[in-house]
């Protein structure tokens, strides 16, 4: 493994609520709210990521690891690294899929919140009513699903949360 970052890869980290803009936080759970609603879901909560700029990717990713096996060192099973390379993305279902926690970019437009909230917590409830997806056949279902769910949420929302579209 290189720990130089590919051009298809970004660094992604776990932010602090306090450092998300406030019509993004507030969007966001405002979407979550409507949406556990709609799912019948009531334990729902988002973890906010940020893009790391180019220059800090790497310290920022071996700082995550070394504090990832230090925890892991000091007792905790699964430990949540809070820094992480991934392909492009908008959001994520949280490390343990189905335990609620869905991880929202929060440098994105306003709309893209608004539909990431959406698709993640379709995400979610599916896994919780058959599984996660395993098999490529069945991540393509459950991203077929979330994308349309995502086109239903904002279609219903966009007018009522005033968001500008991108
Ligand atoms: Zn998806």
């Amino acid at each position: 493994m290189t720990s130089e970052t590919s051009p298809t890869e970004v660094v992604y980290e776990v932010v602090d609520v306090a450092d998300v803009p406030l019509d993004v936080w507030l969007v966001a759970q405002r979407t979550l709210r409507w949406c556990e609603g709609d799912l019948g879901l009531s334990d729902l909560r988002i973890e906010w990521l940020r893009t790391v700029p180019a220059i800090r990717a790497a310290s920022t990713v071996s700082m995550a690891n070394l504090l990832t096996t230090l925890a892991r060192m000091a007792g905790e099973s699964f430990p949540e690294p809070q820094a992480f390379r991934s392909r492009p993305i908008a959001g994520q279902v949280g490390w343990f899929f189905n335990d609620g926690c869905l991880r929202v970019r929060c440098d994105q437009s306003l709309e893209e919140v608004v539909r990431t909230v959406a698709h993640e917590a379709k995400h979610v409830a599916d896994s919780r009513i058959y599984r996660p997806p395993r098999l490529p056949a069945e991540w393509q279902v459950a991203e077929d699903r979330a994308r349309a769910y995502e086109e239903r949420v904002w279609a219903q929302l966009a007018d009522t949360l005033q968001v500008k579209t991108r």
